[in-house]
């Protein structure tokens, strides 16, 4: 090994992202691939390996090294040879000594007897199973030399591999679909697919309080008049002229093609501003259908066979959606969702109009088949009260974005675009899921209250945003937000959050469905860190497993998931991407605001090790010259039990702690946090929660060191008396909460506190707690507050 230069990992990973990111050809990525994998790793070979079509054998599809006549004749088994190995367990694997190993086959076609060392990283894509994932290829590294690779060498290829997959699964299932003429005349055959084409409802109607029902996914009321949305464009309702000549209408087809690009790269730019990296990456998939040749270039064909533009596109389009319906699995069948947006902007671009021609009025509800994250680019998002989608659920990308933006949604109701007439009433209650057309007065005169009390109260509080959160006698205590995405700063500014006490890295993994690369970490750390500056923002490292798998990683089906391989104990067994989640937090903290958190710790020796791997980050950092905090906070979530007990220990090894009271009853109590047939039993304000909070708020202090807590309580108004009377320095919870959680501690006597405290301490059941709670928010007058008395009412039970 002497000698070899080590990797720029840095650059060899920009690198292959800017390589996939330009992509439009697979055969022309994989070959540039592989020849910079092989330059920069100083490999002899590089080579991939692609699933074939009967999802059991692999085929050489780019090599680097290898004998290139090789390519598109070496074929092997799932689980022959090394590659095939690798293919059929999913990781990545090397092997100084490749011919020692047992499980290595020789295919005399790639003249590969002369390489002795041996690397190679799966492809992986979600799969049917939620948490499987299968390997749609293998990435190869060889070398002539004897060599000893790295973790690190492996977790850099792994990465690489990571960056191709979605483009190798993009192509693969762009090319079955547009596949062979005989596999299209059968879809043709199923065509017509109803909503896409129907057309669109009348206003007018007799019935009154028409309802339907479908899962709620952004909370809040609203009502207005309903604005029909993107699959405005009904393909047999436009009186579509084609030019005579197929050559202009060939020019037309492909510059409509052209602009529709343009507009896209446009919106992942604007979309990224607005919303963060994480959002625009969602446009890449677009900008990907669009530039495939399959798709494009089918358009094209079949424009010049019929003459007719729009009639191409309209073919393609319910072949593409034909088969994507087809498939089972969720997150492909999202990529048919895709397709169906690139086509329509497409035939908008064609039509010289765009998909929302027809003026939206303030306050609009808006109908759509789907919630789609493009949706939320081109929609003017402040006329709009509320979105409702036939299709879709609570977690599409669509969703995260109404939430983000507070804007009230249902989504998945059956039956919606039939009941809905354009211009009619309706009212969404993101709440319970209900959507009622056409209400009657009483039914309206019910939700206008519900509505404005709401509304009111959280306008009043905003307007008082400014003032701090005071007890009476001059306590401070800090209130900050919890957060996960970039978005939701705007929400952390409006409601006077002092800062982000939770930052969830993990919704970025979610969002993605696999590890965010370091190079979007970074980016979105940085930006919440300059954001905020100078106010802190604490970033938990990821907090992924039990109930937030993502298919990248192979989660086992667990027996008990919640007590199972998540948080810092996946971290801590898949230190390739701790690692560069560690470096990307590190940079962020340049800022000197950044604090980092550690979730899930169980032990001391959990704690001990993370330091271990900051320190050896640091260094890492340090010897390129890369700014970073060198005092960066390093601290621990109390959410276990034994991490509750131990917090004295703690104490002295870490900066802070913040107590994480979601979890912490969830395993004190023994009642899973997601499961509704207990959820009784689960209360934060049970006395056994309370003695450990109590246990290492006194612990912190003795170690003097802050403590804060970044569980729901933080917002739960019966907690909070208790909370600031036991000494918490800083609540953290959803940002909307900010303001009536400040109305409470301002008007808290810290003196009176002391006593609440000790008798909930020695209650035996939590309703006493309850009563002890909601007697303080009583004796000091909040039951009566204009804007939060209604709601403090409804939370003491009165
Ligand atoms: C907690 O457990 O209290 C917490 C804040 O973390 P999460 O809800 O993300 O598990
Ligand atoms: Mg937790």
């Amino acid at each position: 090994m002497g000698g070899r230069a080590i990797p720029d990992r840095g650059a060899l990973y920009e690198d292959v992202a800017g390589i996939v990111s330009r992509s439009h050809d697979l055969g022309e990525t994989l070959d540039n691939v592989v020849d910079l994998v092989a330059k920069r790793l100083d490999a002899d070979v590089c080579s991939v390996y692609l699933t074939e079509p009967d999802l059991a054998h692999l085929g050489l599809a780019a090599t680097m090294g290898l004998d290139p006549d090789a390519v598109g004749r070496v074929h092997l088994g799932f689980g022959e040879g090394l590659v095939g190995n690798i293919a059929a367990e999913g990781r990545a694997m090397a092997f100084e000594d490749a011919q020692a190993d047992p499980r290595y086959r020789y295919f005399p076609e790639t003249g590969e007897e002369e390489f002795c060392s041996l690397m190679a990283a799966p492809l992986r894509v979600a799969s049917l199973g939620a948490m499987e994932g299968f390997s749609i290829g293998v990435l190869v590294v060889q070398t002539r030399q004897p060599r000893s690779f790295s973790d690190s060498d492996v977790e850099l290829l792994s990465t690489c591999a990571h960056l191709l997959a979605p483009v190798v699964m993009n192509a693969q299932l762009l090319s079955v679909v547009s596949g062979s003429d005989e596999r299209r005349s059968e879809m043709f055959e199923q065509l017509g697919r109803a909503g896409m084409l129907s057309p669109p409802p009348e206003t007018e109607r007799a019935e009154r309080n028409v309802r339907v029902e479908g899962t709620p996914t952004s909370r809040g009321i609203a009502i207005g008049g309903v604005y029909f949305l993107g699959d405005a464009i009904q393909f047999d309702r436009i009186e579509y002229e084609p030019d005579p000549d197929p050559e202009v209408e060939r020019a037309a087809i492909r510059r409509a093609i052209e602009r529709a690009l343009t507009e896209l790269h446009g919106l992942r730019d604007d979309v990224g501003a607005r919303f963060g990296p994480d959002f625009a990456a969602i446009f890449n998939t677009h900008i990907q259908i669009l530039e495939d040749k399959g798709f494009a270039g089918r358009i094209e064909a079949l424009t010049a066979e019929h003459g007719d533009a729009l009639e191409a596109v309209r073919e393609v389009l319910d072949t593409y959606a034909e088969m994507f319906q087809a498939i089972e699995d969720p997150y492909f069948r999202e990529r048919g969702v895709d397709v169906h947006d690139v086509g329509q902007r497409v035939v908008a671009r064609l039509l010289g109009v765009r998909n929302d021609a027809q003026p939206m009025a303030e306050g609009a509800v808006v109908v759509a088949s789907h919630l789609l994250p493009a949706h939320f680019a081109t929609l003017e998002t402040d006329k709009v009260a509320a979105i409702v989608s036939e299709h879709g659920g609570p977690t599409s990308h669509g969703a995260i974005f109404a939430r983000a933006l507070e804007i009230p949604a249902v989504t998945g109701v059956p039956g919606l675009l039939e009941a809905a007439r354009a211009g009619e009433t309706a009212i969404v209650d993101g709440e319970t899921g209900s959507v009622f057309f056409s209400p009657d007065d009483d039914l309206l005169a019910e939700y206008q209250k519900a509505q404005h009390r709401a509304l009111v109260a959280v306008e009043h509080l905003d307007a008082l945003a400014g003032r701090p959160a005071e007890t009476l006698d001059g306590h401070r205590v800090r209130l900050t937000a919890n957060v996960g995405l970039l978005s939701d700063l705007r929400l952390v500014e409006r409601h006077g959050a002092e800062g982000v006490g939770l930052f969830r890295t993990e919704l970025l993994a979610l969002v993605h469905r696999g590890f965010p690369s370091e190079e979007d970490q970074e980016q979105l750390y940085e930006q919440v860190a300059h954001t905020m500056s100078p106010r802190p923002v604490t970033v938990r490292t990821l907090d992924l497993g039990g109930d937030k798998a993502i298919p990248e990683l192979d989660f086992e089906q667990e027996e008990n998931p919640q007590l199972g391989w998540r948080s810092i104990r996946l971290s801590l067994d898949e230190l390739g991407s701790f690692r560069s989640q560690l470096r990307a937090i590190l940079r962020a903290s340049a800022e000197r605001n950044v604090r980092l958190m550690v979730p899930m710790v169980s032990s001391v020796e959990e704690l001990r090790r993370v330091r271990e791997l900051v320190d050896e980050t640091k260094e890492e950092l340090g010897a390129r010259g890369t700014d970073f905090d060198p005092d960066l906070p390093v601290g621990v979530m109390i959410e276990v039990p034994s991490a509750a007990v131990l917090a004295g220990v703690l104490a002295r090894e870490c900066d802070f702690f913040s107590i994480g009271t979601n979890d912490l009853t969830q395993y004190t109590l023994a009642v899973d946090r997601g499961n509704e047939r207990v959820a009784h039993l689960y209360d934060s304000l049970h006395p056994a929660v309370l003695a450990l909070i109590d246990r290492t708020v006194g612990a912190a202090q003795r170690a003097d060191i802050p403590v804060s807590l970044c569980g729901e309580m933080a917002s739960n108004p019966l907690a909070v008396p208790l909370l600031v009377g036991m000494g918490l320095s800083e609540l953290s919870g959803v940002a909307s909460a900010v303001p009536v959680v400040k109305e409470i501690v301002r008007s808290l006597d810290r003196g009176l506190l002391a006593d609440d405290v000790r008798r909930a301490l020695a209650c035996g059941t939590a309703r006493e707690v309850h009563e002890i709670g909601a007697a303080r928010l009583r004796a000091a007058g909040l039951l009566d507050h204009p804007d939060i008395g209604d709601w403090l009412r409804r939370s003491v039970g009165d």
